[in-house]
């Protein structure tokens, strides 16, 4: 798979994005949440600090949401165009900082939600159009509803970035095999011995 660096950056955001409203927790639960987060990802660009604009990306986290959740690349490919469309998305070539030339698909002065918006879509349409949208998917554990983004050459992501998932099923593994090699629990292909 070829993905740009900064689609790889805006799927990781994306990805980040929609966690914040997962897990039962409401991480971006107010003004300085965002300007956090804002921070983090490396946003650059207007930033209104305004409770509108908070309102503005939440909304934007729960439309990306629905990517994830989307039943088949078809439905995906929808989203992603709505999305395109909502956020008056027009690629251009930046370079700022340090940052070599990269793309934006908004200019500095949009609103912060249709500048994250409209990255990310690129970014999930990069994905469709090389037919890797299954890199898109729900962590493995079974109590967790976080999103990830697998971009890993040979598609093995299983858990999420946002706390422990992975530790945790491991250390939940190894106790398990613990229990059972003391006798107390046993594995289910031994149930007839
Ligand atoms: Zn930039
Ligand atoms: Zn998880």
């Amino acid at each position: 798979m070829h993905l740009a660096p900064d689609s790889r950056e805006a799927l990781v955001a994306a990805a980040a994005l929609v966690n914040t409203g997962r897990g039962g927790i409401e991480l971006l639960g107010d003004v300085s949440a965002l300007g956090e987060f804002f921070l983090v990802h490396g946003w650059t660009g207007r930033r209104d600090g305004s409770d509108a604009e908070l309102d503005a990306v939440r909304s934007l986290r729960q439309a990306l949401g629905q990517v994830w959740d989307a039943s088949d690349v078809d439905d995906a490919a929808r989203l992603v165009n709505a999305m395109l469309l909502a956020t008056h998305a027009r690629p251009q070539l930046a370079r700022h900082g340090d940052v070599g030339w990269h793309l934006h698909m908004s200019s500095d002065a949009d609103a912060l939600a249709d500048r994250m918006g409209a990255e990310a879509a690129m970014a999930i349409l990069d994905l469709i159009r090389s037919g890797d949208i299954d890199r898109l998917r729900r962590c493995v554990s079974a109590e967790c509803d976080a999103v990830l983004v697998d971009l890993t050459k040979n598609k093995s992501k299983l858990y999420c970035d946002t706390g422990n998932c992975g530790n945790r099923e491991h250390v939940a593994a190894y106790r398990a095999r613990k229990s059972s090699n003391s006798g107390t629990t046993r594995y289910a292909g031994r149930r007839d011995q």
